[in-house]
């Protein structure tokens, strides 16, 4: 069967409060961030990497209105590419 959407297009997430579809803010609780540091020959210090481990709860809130958009988290996760 014929579908009349363009193929994807059924799958963006669209805030229900306001219709916002371009941006969203991901808030996760007790995150442990490691920093890498190597010292220079100056006693300086250049940041080489970061690692983060997330232990808590990981919130989607749409970035427009802030309305809680939890409830679509796992297929935003799938979605970034
Ligand atoms: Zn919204």
């Amino acid at each position: 069967m014929p579908s009349a959407r363009p193929p994807g297009i059924a799958n963006r997430l669209v805030c229900p409060a306001c219709g916002n579809d371009e941006t969203f803010i991901e808030l996760a609780h007790d995150v442990l961030l490691t920093s890498y540091y190597h010292q220079n020959s100056d006693g300086s210090f250049t940041h080489e990497s970061d690692a983060t481990q997330i232990n808590g709860e990981i919130l989607l809130f749409c970035g427009s209105c802030q309305e809680d958009l939890s409830h679509y988290h796992q297929r935003f996760r799938e979605m970034i590419f």
